[in-house]
């Protein structure tokens, strides 16, 4: 089992780390990581695993079953070997921002007009939101981004804590998918945007909605009859 330490502190750029495991086509699992692997919509992080001094450019990350797999644009890493991790951290904190910005987005799109999103990606450059909606105004969405925009300006903290899987059930709303929730999952990750947003994600997130800048609504589409999608980014 890889220990993931970008579930406690989403801000750690660098760690050291053993190499643990070498699997075909350069995938290197590590003991611990800062390395976020792609899930929950969010993409993985991009930087490099160093030994001695030379350098692996970690191009994919991704889970498989306890282990999250580094992919390296080169081979060389064995196990045993003592590397360290080190995240492109620009992209991080972009993701960050766009991560928590869609925490406050989809809040508000609930609580002000009751749309359930059903599927997200985000980006570097821009997120993407479906959801079902009958009618879409363009313009009553926008209203929902500058109401979004006035809750980030409150510089709302984003707390983590962990919970007991039966405790987190009970509160309405807090485990949007429960059915995906592998049985052998005891513990859920609570992320908290002040009174506004309190759910289970795995995601990385920003200190205080402040770090997020300004939700800038970028496009809508119609992917059928009550299917759109929107996408968003940010500013600066
Ligand atoms: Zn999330």
């Amino acid at each position: 089992m890889t220990r993931a330490l970008y579930l406690q502190d989403s801000y750690l750029k660098a760690c050291s780390a053993k190499v643990t495991l070498v699997l075909e086509g350069n995938g290197i699992a590590l003991d611990q990581t800062v390395f976020y692997p792609t899930g929950g919509g969010q993409p993985c992080d991009t930087g490099r695993l160093i030994r001695g001094g030379e350098e692996f450019p970690v191009v994919s990350v991704a889970k498989a079953g306890g282990e999250i797999i580094h992919r390296t644009a080169k081979a060389g890493l064995q196990a045993g070997d003592e590397v360290q991790c080190a995240i492109d951290w620009e992209r991080r904190y972009r993701l960050m921002r766009m991560h928590t910005a869609g925490h406050v987005l989809s809040a508000i799109m609930y609580k002000e007009a009751g749309i359930l999103i059903t599927g997200n990606q985000l980006g570097v450059d821009k997120t993407r939101f479906d959801f079902s909606m009958e009618n879409f105004d363009r313009a009553a969405f926008e209203l929902l981004v500058d109401e979004a925009n006035r809750q980030i300006a409150r510089n709302l903290p984003v707390e983590i804590s962990f919970l007991p899987r039966d405790e987190a059930m009970k509160i309405e709303g807090a485990v949007k998918l429960a059915s995906a929730l592998p049985p052998e999952i005891k513990e859920l990750r609570m992320v908290r945007i002040g009174d506004l947003d309190y759910q289970a994600d795995g995601g990385t997130h920003v200190r205080n909605t402040g770090e997020i800048g300004k939700i800038v609504f970028l496009s809508a589409e119609n992917k059928g009859r009550s299917n759109r999608r929107i996408t968003y980014g940010l500013e600066p």
